[in-house]
């Protein structure tokens, strides 16, 4: 009988090893016992006891831990979630490729693709994930590689329809499913190729691993590997070890903070200051239907507009007592962004504009406090 998430994210990863707490790793480098013994290991797909930077037994693990999560063949971590991108890209894509983006992006992802990705011949096209259809349009046979989506978006919380995302034929597809979390949604099963996560983010869940990941196929994260040990953004054996604690708990804090954002969501949704308020779960959100099929709760994130643009936004921010202004979200701690001024800072405006990220809009990453005191220190800077 196969256990329910909630139970996988306790027991995941934990056939490779007996001790409870799972085992650190820091050595770098393994010997063997002469020169066949190394030379297997050197051409070996992924042996953890060969040169960290191919493999370690603590990233390992926290690797089987994710695949187990997402229902996949295999995982393989990297330093950071654009480690994790970044290498995707590079393993499938070359001069000449073309990739399907979705427009409403981690404004990281977006200037990796806008930019880095053009520079080496690589053609992109941004769709609005809103318009059905509109990533299968522009593929073009033969040349498109990628299709990637990231769902829900940061910072506007836009879904991708993973039904239909996964029925594309021809080109890879990625789900960058770091708002979702493992238990939240989880792509693979809809027919999505690969799925990818910051989990620097909720999987970590104590803003203390930096730490990327990508699960899928065996054949497709082999690939990604292959090329991840030459591109060199090896995930650490300590940030996969706070990421292999994180997990344990990844279901109890993600449903907790997933009902305080969808109370606080409403309430801000009254408010006479609020432009719109976004968050899945709310019924209000565009794509409220499409987000209970998918999705087992709202997640942490929620987003809101200020009427009036910046001004607002920065008195807002300023006066806030409880929650912090950080870049981050998925932690204990309630943290608030800006993102026209920091995560998607490097963005030309028509862009940002396109994609609803006003002066006034403002991320909220709900923390594990209690709703309440999170809301009235919402409410009283609002005030
Ligand atoms: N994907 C999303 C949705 C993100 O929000 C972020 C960072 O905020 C990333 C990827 C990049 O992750 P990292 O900061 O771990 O490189």
């Amino acid at each position: 009988m196969t256990n329910r998430p909630e139970t996988d994210a306790i027991t995941a990863g934990q056939e490779l090893s007996r001790s409870l707490s799972p085992a650190l790793w820091p050595s770098t480098v393994w010997s063997s016992d002469g020169l066949d013994a190394t030379n297997a290991r050197a051409t070996a797909l992924r042996s953890d006891e060969f040169y960290g930077r191919y493999a370690n037994p603590t990233v390992t693990q926290f690797e089987h831990a994710l695949a187990a999560l997402e229902g996949a063949e295999s995982a393989v971590a990297f330093g950071s979630g654009m480690g994790a991108l970044a290498s995707v890209v590079l393993a499938f894509c070359g001069n000449g490729s073309h990739i399907v983006a979705q427009d409403s992006l981690y404004g990281g992802t977006y200037s990796f693709l806008d930019g880095p990705c053009r520079r080496f011949g690589i053609d992109v096209t941004f769709v609005d994930a809103k318009i059905p259809g509109a990533f299968k349009s522009a593929v073009i046979p033969g040349k498109t590689m990628l299709v990637i989506a990231e769902t829900p978006s940061n910072p506007c919380l836009q879904l991708v329809d993973l039904d239909e995302l996964g029925a594309i034929k021809g080109p890879f597809t990625l789900v960058d499913s770091t708002l979702g979390t493992p238990l939240g949604q989880q792509p693979l099963r809809h027919g999505v190729d690969m799925v990818m996560h910051s989990a620097t983010k909720g999987i970590g869940g104590h803003n203390d691993a930096m730490i990327g990941v990508v699960a899928g196929e065996k054949d497709l994260i082999d690939a990604v590997w292959q090329y991840g040990v030459l591109h060199g953004a090896s995930a650490s054996p300590y940030d996969a070890h706070n990421a292999l604690r994180g997990i344990k708990t990844l279901d109890v804090r993600t449903t907790r903070q997933a009902t305080s954002a969808l109370s606080i969501a409403t309430s801000l949704s009254y408010h006479r200051a609020v432009q719109a308020v976004h968050y899945p779960f709310l019924e209000s959100h565009p794509q409220h239907q499409l987000a209970r099929q998918q999705m087992r709760h709202g997640g942490s994130v929620l987003s809101f507009e200020l009427r009036d643009g910046i001004t607002p936004a920065r008195a807002l921010i300023d006066s806030l007592t409880l929650a912090r202004p950080a870049t981050s979200f998925g932690g204990p701690e309630t943290l608030v962004c800006h993102p026209a001024t920091s995560t998607h800072i490097g963005l030309p405006p028509e862009i940002l504009s396109r994609i609803g990220i006003s002066d006034g809009l403002i991320r909220v990453s709900v923390g594990l406090e209690h709703h309440d005191d999170i809301l009235n220190d919402l409410i009283k800077s609002l005030a």
